[in-house]
């Protein structure tokens, strides 16, 4: 996801008339920015405001009273529900407590937070790794503690909006480079005022909105001809891609090439949270430098212990969830691109479906939850190019059924709005 929803940043158009509102103009504009899709969804669901009434199992929630099959979540390998990741939490909220109550440099660093870095180096073959209290943190630790005003960052157009958030604190010059594109990466290092050496490129391995894999290679070798630092956040990869699971740089053979990747617990792991790892002792003076692992509380126990014993499931893929994650991702594909839908990617476990225009989007998305089927409507500027999509998710705990299902629930959706 490219960029967050801000009211300055609002594709819709404005219509408040400041000179008769008589609430202050920054909370007017909020309040119209909020109102946007209320009037889209005339009474009906509104996409951002969804509640999840029950979950009842990894790909299963209740919404509106009726049983949904979940093609929305990042659950990829369906871990969140699995036994020893549920018992692992259990045990550990019993024996420690529910929270942490204080950063990790306060009274927040347990044992077990050190286990879990430990245990998520050696997934990784690296030698230190740093655990965040979510995703999005270690980002901005990562790009704050490593550049600064004096750097230069350049970021591919189509990363998360944890890394423009991040680009932008560190006060670093930051430039994007297209899509993907190694000779565009290689513009901006020859127009850039700043030295080669002094600069940060970050791409991700899964790009989530359109479900393309980085193009790691091409772009990893102009960074390190450059003598850049390159950064590859694996969010979505991380258990999916690469033979152990450790996300696309393993799948396209290029992890020696990556100076740092971050990852985050929220999708394959199944619970919250993040980290980076790196063979390059830097990577301590995250515990020094970086803002988001100083000043906000470690992760709960429970929340580790889960992790660990995710973490553990996927390095030994005892269930081959790898696999089935795939199998789903490919007939979910096949389901699709019969339908003669316009799908922006190959298969994978994140994909979306471009649609023409908000309305036919909104009908479309309000159409698959009237028939159980859950799945994200994304608008710009959380989408590249400012297209309206339909992204969804595949799990290793779908079933080939809810698959068939979801299938048939585009196909009705699509004759019923005309798509297609
Ligand atoms: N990076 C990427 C590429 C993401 O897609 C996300 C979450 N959608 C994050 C980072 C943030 O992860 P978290 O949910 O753990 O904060």
């Amino acid at each position: 996801m490219t960029e967050p929803a801000t009211a300055r940043s609002c594709p819709f158009p404005a219509d408040a008339d400041r000179e008769t509102h008589s609430t202050p103009v920054l909370l007017a504009r909020a309040e119209q920015f909020a109102a946007q899709f209320d009037r889209i969804a005339k009474g009906r669901e509104n996409p951002l405001n969804i509640v999840i009434e029950d979950t009842t199992g990894p790909v299963q929630a209740v919404i509106n009273g009726r049983p949904t099959l979940m093609f929305g979540t990042n659950s990829y390998l369906g871990l969140n529900f699995h036994p020893d990741c549920i018992a692992a939490a259990v045990a550990a909220a019993q024996h420690y407590g529910t929270g942490s109550t204080a950063s990790r440099v306060a009274a927040g660093n347990h044992r077990l937070h050190v286990q879990l870095e430990e245990e998520i180096a050696a997934f990784h073959r690296r030698s230190d790794a740093v655990v965040f209290s979510t995703g999005f943190m270690a980002n901005l630790g990562v790009i704050t503690a490593l550049a600064r005003k004096e750097d230069a960052i350049f970021a591919d157009a189509h990363c998360h909006a944890s890394i423009f958030d991040a680009c932008r604190l560190s006060g670093a010059q930051v430039s994007t480079f297209r899509h993907n594109d190694a000779a565009d990466l290689e513009r901006l290092f020859t127009e850039s005022d700043i030295a080669s050496e002094q600069t940060l490129v970050i791409v991700e391995g899964l790009y989530s909105v359109r479900g393309d894999v980085g193009a790691l290679a091409e772009l990893a070798a102009v960074a390190k001809r450059r003598g850049a630092v390159f950064v590859v956040d694996e969010a979505h990869g991380l258990g999916v891609y690469g033979r152990n699971g450790r996300g696309v740089g393993e799948h396209l053979g290029v992890e020696d090439d990556i100076d740092v990747v971050v990852g985050t617990f929220s999708k394959s792991v199944g619970v919250i949270g993040g980290y980076a790892v790196s063979n390059t002792a830097a990577l301590r003076a995250l515990r020094f430098m970086a803002r988001p692992y100083l000043y906000t509380a470690s992760l709960p126990l429970p929340v580790v212990a889960a992790a660990r014993a995710a973490i553990a499931l996927i390095a030994s893929d005892r269930h081959g969830l790898r696999a089935s994650v795939w199998r789903n991702a490919r007939q979910f594909h096949a389901g699709v691109s019969r339908l003669g839908l316009p799908l922006h990617s190959d298969a994978g476990p994140v994909g979306s479906i471009r649609l023409p225009g908000l309305a036919a989007g909104y009908a479309v998305w309000q159409g698959l939850l009237a028939r159980g089927i859950y799945v994200n409507l994304l608008v710009p500027p959380a989408t590249p190019d400012g297209e309206v999509v339909l992204r969804f998710s595949v799990s290793a705990a779908h079933k080939p059924q809810h698959i068939d299902a979801a299938i048939s629930a585009f196909r009705e959706v699509k004759d019923s709005v005309g798509l297609g």
